[in-house]
């Protein structure tokens, strides 16, 4: 069932601070920035109920203001390679060939997965429950939505490497020396705490986790991957560790 394109509801501010744990550590300025740009996304893209389930308005708002965070230094041109968002109520049973739970093996089974973004202007898959339990209770490192849609900024430059676009060649060469030595460790059954192990699947992997902890877990990857979320803060042209410590004073 395809949402009919309208923005933000009129009391998205109430829902947002319902949903959304981490939304008193935002200023009112940048409140109403990710509201313009979810209220952007909803009346853009394609948001759609799986069969059976029906979107409303929290699960409107909640996706689109986290997802809006990515970009919100960017621009909504970033988010070009993003058609559709297909909601589903709980972890979407999978069929296909997936990165095995050991580094270096695949399996054909069904996996429980919790999102899923398909390559280039296909599909996005979220599943609501563990969409909404992460925007709730933020800081642990994990959080679908913004895992899916770094996904789609990955995959801006036509290859899902594990490279959003990035200005200079200095800024390149930065990325990739940073992130490879994160990626190998976690690759090699080292721990890279607080990035998951699942990090270690493939490099697009690994952007996806580590975004999901600049933004979910700032302060305790500043902390233990201080290179990393240099290079990321770089990218992404804002600063979530330092928006923490002032959100907690
Ligand atoms: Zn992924």
């Amino acid at each position: 069932m395809i949402h009919r394109r309208k923005g933000l509801p009129d009391d998205w501010e109430r829902i947002a601070a319902d949903h959304l744990g981490a939304w008193g550590g935002f200023r009112s300025d940048e409140q109403e920035r990710l509201g313009d740009l979810a209220d952007w996304l909803l009346r853009h893209k394609n948001w759609e109920a799986a069969n059976g389930f029906a979107l409303d308005d929290a699960i409107l708002t909640t996706i689109a203001i986290e997802a809006a965070l990515l970009i919100f230094s960017l621009s909504t041109d970033y988010y070009r390679e993003v058609s559709a968002i297909i909601v589903y109520p709980t972890t979407i049973l999978s069929r296909g060939t997936y990165a095995g739970p050991v580094p270096g093996t695949v399996t054909d089974s069904v996996l429980p997965v919790l999102g899923e973004a398909h390559d280039r202007r296909g599909a996005m898959l979220i599943a609501w429950d563990e969409a909404l339990a992460a925007a709730r209770n933020p800081g642990r490192g994990h959080n679908v939505v913004f895992h899916e849609f770094a996904h789609k900024l990955d995959m801006l430059d036509d290859i899902t490497d594990g490279t959003p676009p990035l200005e200079s060649k200095e800024a390149l060469a930065r990325w990739v020396e940073v992130c490879t030595n994160a990626y190998t460790a976690l690759r090699e059954g080292i721990p890279r705490p607080p990035l998951d192990p699942y990090g270690g699947v493939s490099p697009a992997e690994f952007f996806a986790v580590a975004t999901e902890n600049f933004f979910d877990a700032p302060l305790a990857l500043e902390e233990h991957e201080p290179d990393l979320f240099a290079v990321l803060r770089d990218f992404y042209k804002q600063d979530p560790a330092d928006r923490a410590r002032h959100s907690s004073r």
